[in-house]
This record gives C-alpha cells, sequence and structure tokens, in this order.
C-alpha cells in the first residue's frame, strides 16, 4: 500500500492520506492498478484483497494516530463486486472494531459510475455504510453520467474532481468551466470538494481562488510507501511544533 497526502486548499493543513495499492511483480515489474485490479474483480480476488487493503489501511491509520501524528482522514477506494458484496457494512464494521479506528476517519470511495451502474441498490448500501458514521466520497466525479437528482439523495460526505478535468484547470476555459460547476454544486449541497492530480502551483491557485476545499496530487506529494509516509507526517508534526 502506498499513502498520498491531501490538504486543505486554504490552510495547507494535511486533511488525510488516500490509499493506493501496489503490486510488485517478480517477473512484470510494476504492476499498475488500472491493469490488475479489473483482473482481480473478474477473478473475485478483489474480495479478499479489498478487506486486507481495508483493514491494513485502518491499522495504520490508527497506528499514526496513536503516535500523535497529524492525520484526520484515512480514503480507502471500494470496487464494485466489493461494494456489492454481502456484509460489506459488516466487514466495515468488524474492522473499525478491531483497529479501534473511530469511523468518522475512515472514508470510502466509490467511484461515479459505480453508483450510477445500480442506484436503488447502491442507495441501500451507502445508507448502510453512512449509519456506521464513516465518510463516503464519489471519486472521479465528472466521468460518469450523474443523475444531479440521484446524487442529492445520496449521503455523500465528498466530490472528488476527476483528474482530467484538473490537468488544464488553470488554462483551458472547458475545465475551469466543469471544475466551477463541480465546486459550486458541492458547496450547494454541502459536501467537501477536493481536487485530485494537482501538479503545479497554477493549478493550485486557480482552485484555491475558486474555494475548492482540498487537494491531491505530485504537487503536495506522489503516492509514498509506508515508512516515507510516516516520514512525512513526523516532518509535519515536528514543523508544527516549533
Ligand atoms: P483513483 O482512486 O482515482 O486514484 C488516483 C490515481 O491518480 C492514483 O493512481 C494516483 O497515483 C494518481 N495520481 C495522484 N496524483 C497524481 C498527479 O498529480 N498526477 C497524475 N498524473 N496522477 C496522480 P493509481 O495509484 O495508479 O491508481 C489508479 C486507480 O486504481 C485508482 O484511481 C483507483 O480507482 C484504483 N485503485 C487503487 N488502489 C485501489 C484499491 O486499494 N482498491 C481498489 N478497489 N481500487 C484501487
Ligand atoms: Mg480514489
Ligand atoms: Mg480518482
Amino acid at each position: 500500500l502506498h499513502y498520498q497526502p491531501q490538504a486543505e486548499l486554504a490552510t495547507g493543513a494535511i486533511s488525510g492520506m488516500e490509499v493506493l495499492l501496489r503490486w510488485d511483480h517478480r517477473e512484470l515489474g510494476n504492476v499498475p492498478p488500472v491493469e490488475f485490479i479489473p483482473i482481480a474483480e473478474e477473478s473475485g480476488l478483489i474480495i479478499a484483497i479489498g478487506e486486507w487493503v481495508l483493514r491494513t489501511a485502518c491499522r495504520q491509520a490508527q497506528a499514526w494516530r496513536q503516535q500523535g501524528l497529524p492525520l484526520p482522514r484515512i480514503a480507502v477506494n471500494v470496487s464494485g463486486k466489493q461494494f456489492a458484496q454481502r456484509n460489506f457494512q459488516a466487514l466495515i464494521a468488524q474492522v473499525l472494531a478491531e483497529t479501534g479506528l473511530e469511523p468518522q476517519v475512515l472514508e470510502i470511495e466509490i467511484t461515479e459510475s459505480l453508483l450510477m451502474q445500480d442506484a436503488d441498490g447502491a442507495m441501500t448500501i451507502l445508507r448502510q455504510i453512512k449509519a456506521l458514521g464513516v465518510q463516503l466520497t464519489i471519486d472521479d466525479f465528472g466521468t460518469g453520467y450523474s443523475s444531479l437528482s440521484r446524487l442529492k439523495e445520496f449521503p455523500i460526505d465528498g466530490l472528488k474532481i476527476d483528474r482530467s478535468f484538473v490537468r488544464a484547470v488553470d488554462t483551458d476555459l472547458n475545465d475551469q468551466a466543469i471544475a466551477k460547476a463541480i465546486i459550486a454544486m458541492a458547496d450547494s449541497m454541502n459536501m467537501r470538494v477536493i481536487a485530485e492530480g494537482v501538479e503545479t502551483s497554477e493549478q493550485r491557485d486557480w482552485l484555491s481562488a475558486m474555494h475548492c476545499d482540498e487537494m491531491q496530487g505530485y504537487f503536495l506529494s506522489r503516492p509514498l510507501p509506508m515508512a516515507q509516509a510516516e516520514h512525512f507526517l513526523l516532518r509535519l508534526a515536528a514543523s508544527s511544533q516549533d
């Protein structure tokens, strides 16, 4: 697992980290998740992998928090099969109890397309998860043809503006229009909005001027292996003390 920091645009404070799965294969080298996750989904292995990701992420986040490190949130990606697995809510509840992580620290990311494939089914599962006190965010927002009337019914805490709209957000008028619309919509629905794939100070400045809440991307940090992520948090903790 790698961990990528997220920060508040207004203050620069770290708001959380997203957990990203890595597969270092003996012969194939680093296989990107976009390649192996669809295969894990097809084979059903994603259920076991997803459970391991959730448990490992929660255990790690709790360990860091108990060391006094500044980590308000830990975000875990969940794919279709996992989301629809029986007793997904029970699994989350069990992992939270086991690790002692406070529910509101855990954020579950689901993609917009997943939500819209079966909006009624998704609603039931989202409500069950929400009842645990966990946070819910829609990933890759803007790419999944959301029905806006459904969107406002879902118990969602945040939207992540898809990287494809952030790439040229400081220069491209179409991307600016889309990003502005998502920020305004999130604001009016009382949702947090985070831009993913922020790579430059120009993108950061534009998003900040538009009152986007948070950012994530190479500009702040690449996804980091555990030891480096810990180092990142330790440095932060040290600098906030002087
Ligand atoms: P995602 O959840 O939208 O994750 C964001 C992706 O953008 C990550 O790719 C991250 O490394 C990359 N990224 C972050 N900042 C930047 C940036 O500034 N510029 C650019 N160009 N890219 C950036 P990654 O790690 O390859 O993951 C790809 C996708 O695989 C994720 O998209 C997510 O949908 C899926 N994934 C990753 N880990 C898991 C997991 O544990 N479970 C499940 N179900 N899916 C996962
Ligand atoms: Mg994600
Ligand atoms: Mg995304």
